[in-house]
Formats: C-alpha cells, sequence, structure tokens
C-alpha cells in the first residue's frame, strides 16, 4: 500500500495503527456478505446445509483480499478532512 496519494500527496496512515479501526469496518463486510450468500444459497437455490456452509466459507475467503482494500478505503473516508 502506498504511503501517500499519487495525486494529492494525502497521507493516508495518519498515525500508527490508524488502520486498526478497518478491522472492525472489514468484519461488518465479512458478516454481510456471508448473510447475503445465506439468503441466496438457502433461501433462493435451496442448496443442502452442508453445501450452503462450504459455500459461505469460500465466498468469506475468496472476498477477504477485496475486503481488506476495501474496508481500509472505507476507514479513510470516514476521517478524510480536506
Ligand atoms: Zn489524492
Amino acid at each position: 500500500m502506498n504511503n501517500r496519494c499519487n495525486e494529492c500527496n494525502y497521507k493516508f496512515e495518519k498515525e500508527t495503527g490508524f488502520f486498526f479501526g478497518a478491522m472492525f469496518v472489514s468484519y461488518a463486510l465479512a458478516v454481510a456478505q456471508m448473510i447475503l450468500s445465506l439468503v441466496v444459497f438457502w433461501c433462493f437455490i435451496d442448496f443442502s446445509p452442508l453445501n450452503v456452509f462450504l459455500i459461505i466459507t469460500v465466498v468469506t475467503i475468496l472476498l477477504s483480499t477485496i475486503n481488506f482494500r476495501v474496508s481500509r478505503s472505507i476507514w479513510i473516508f470516514l476521517f478524510y478532512k480536506d
């Protein structure tokens, strides 16, 4: 991850451990994705509980790298000041 924005030189990590809170954003995203997967694959497609569990596990692992970036972006956005 870059230390500063290439366009406007905004410093991303304002203090040590600034992104600690992004962990909670990431957790919220993961839970939302798990619930969404549950609704789609169990209620709409009607897979068995074991298959739904496996699908949710795979979806969560695959999306974790995306969540890592997105949660940091959201965290920066929450504290962004001009
Ligand atoms: Zn910028």
